[in-house]
């Protein structure tokens, strides 16, 4: 094998450390398949609350504590614990960031109780850009290859070429910024621009500045040497308008050379039936018969009345405005009075969390909703309902579609993004489908395609056909880790 290379790959979360939605998936996922690849790739992280110690085996690195870090006028130390991922046999290296103050609370990103951002987020993120960064200087670890992930890391694109373009250590490190989601970027007020220690000319339209604010996201965008987004279709949504973009699509039309989409893929050591730990009965496509378990379990959980002939869709998401729950608002009068029933797991929006439960107060024997964060539920939902929906206005990449795909759970989606990727539709392609797909983000079109997936699901011959379909699917990371150290060489090849 050529020479391996070294990667730092920063991120907000990361499954099992803390998790609040796909990102987490994918940083614990893709540095895996590159570390078994032969790479020498290392993860960096916040230590949150929940992040513990004993349970997680981090121990101090001694000679990392106390570091003193500047955000504006304030000095906060940080100190970097250490600890690995061992889902494969070669284990991955993770550092976190660590200070109480900072990071020592409830939630990632929000305040549960306002349910609005942390009103320190930018020092919060800030600090750990620049953390990042000085713990490469005193580890004394040259990375060729940086990869930052949304805006919490944008920054670190931004100090590289400034402040520290003429550090030794940089000197041939290439950055990577992927976007997993364009509409959430880090906006804060052109007061926070000085804790960003940036110099003055980097506060332009063609630098950090967005609308007089401070925008992270473009930080990342602007600084680094190439862009990827979790879809090849979401790298053209994002430029096309703002409904994608977010504000922020002339800087993606700017930057199309640089851009690249490249498919999320699924961690198969969590998301396999035929392993699944979380699930009551593991089962393969040869065993199909054995979802049923599953279904019964999911009736159970949810006190619903169990009735192999009557489908059971799932749905487990972030209750966000992005993921269409106004569609099913709008027709939930219409779905219930087919012979369906819906299992819901979110936590997120309260005028959603109020839909749900308010509607499986009503609909005791159709719908059950459960609100929170519960790992195994998820696990539980995919392999025991019979279809998942996904209606979203828009969706980067989506991992729940492929996961349903792989548990023989045929997706009805939105054609956006990842989705419309991944999943292909089972009417116009009958032959090659695996789920149900509409195009315009109508509440109508949604029930048409509720309707479709009822109406097939009744033919059982058709149904286990697609469900064999779906669940031969290969939506591993294989292919798309590949693609990133096609990425990572060329982007060391260029001087
Ligand atoms: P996003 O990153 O926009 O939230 P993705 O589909 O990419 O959407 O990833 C969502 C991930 O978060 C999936 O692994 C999904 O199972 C998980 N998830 C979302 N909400 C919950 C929840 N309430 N409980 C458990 N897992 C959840």
């Amino acid at each position: 094998m050529a020479k391996p290379l070294s990667i730092l790959f920063v991120s907000s979360e990361v499954i099992p450390f803390a998790k609040t939605g796909g990102l987490a998936d994918v940083s614990a996922a893709l540095p895996q398949v590159v570390r078994e690849l032969g790479h020498d790739i290392r993860i960096i992280m916040p230590k949150y609350a929940a992040v513990s110690d004993r349970k997680f085996k981090i121990h101090d690195i001694k000679r990392l504590t106390d570091m003193p870090i500047q955000v504006g006028e304030k000095t906060f130390l940080g100190s970097v614990k250490s600890s690995f991922l061992t889902n494969i046999k070669t284990k991955v290296q993770v550092y976190f960031i660590s200070n109480e103050q900072l990071y020592c609370r409830s939630d990632l990103y929000v305040d549960p109780k306002t349910k609005e951002s942390w009103p320190d987020n930018d020092d919060r993120f800030m600090f750990f850009s620049r953390g990042v960064i000085e713990t490469l200087i005193r580890l004394g670890w040259k990375p060729d290859i940086i990869h930052l992930n949304d805006w919490q890391s944008g920054l670190i694109a931004a100090l590289l070429k400034t402040e520290y373009a003429d550090e030794p250590l940089f000197k041939n490190t290439k950055v990577v910024f992927t976007v997993h989601n364009a509409a959430y970027q880090g906006v804060f007020p052109k007061e926070s621009f000085v804790k960003t220690g940036l110099p003055a000319k980097t506060f332009k339209m063609d630098g950090v500045e967005f609308h007089g604010q401070v925008n992270l996201m473009k930080a990342g965008l602007m600084y680094a040497d190439a862009i990827t987004t979790v879809s090849p279709t979401y790298a053209k949504e994002v430029r096309s308008s703002k409904d994608f973009g977010y504000g922020l699509e002339e800087v993606f039309k700017k930057k199309a050379r640089k851009t690249y989409g490249i498919l999320n893929g699924m961690d198969e050591t969590l998301w396999n039936p035929e392993v699944d730990k979380l699930i009551t009965k593991t089962y393969s496509a040869e065993t199909i018969e054995d979802k049923q378990a599953n279904k019964k379990a999911l009736c159970d959980h949810f006190k619903l009345p169990y009735d192999p002939k009557v489908p059971v869709i799932g749905i487990v998401s972030r209750l966000a405005d992005q993921k269409g729950f106004d569609l099913i608002e709008e027709k939930l009068e219409d779905l219930m009075k087919m012979d369906l029933q819906l299992v819901v797991l979110g936590s997120g929006e309260k005028k959603y969390e109020d839909l749900f439960t308010k509607a499986a107060k009503k609909f005791k024997k159709k719908i059950g909703a459960h609100i929170g964060f519960d790992e195994g539920l998820a696990h539980l939902i995919e392999a025991g309902a019979d279809m998942f929906l996904m209606p979203s206005k828009y969706e980067p990449c989506g991992l729940n579609q492929m996961y349903s795909l792989r548990y023989g759970t045929l997706p009805i989606v939105r054609s956006t993004g990842g989705l419309a990727d991944t999943v292909e539709d089972l009417n116009a392609k009958p032959k090659t489908g695996t789920g149900f797909v509409f195009e315009k983000y109508q509440a109508k079109q949604m029930l048409d395609a509720v309707k479709r997936a009822v109406s097939a699901f009744a033919d059982e011959k058709i149904w286990t056909a697609a469900m064999k379909r779906a669940m031969a699917k290969d939506y591993s990371w294989g292919a798309s880790a590949e693609k990133y150290i096609e990425l990572y060489k060329n982007l060391l090849k260029k001087k």
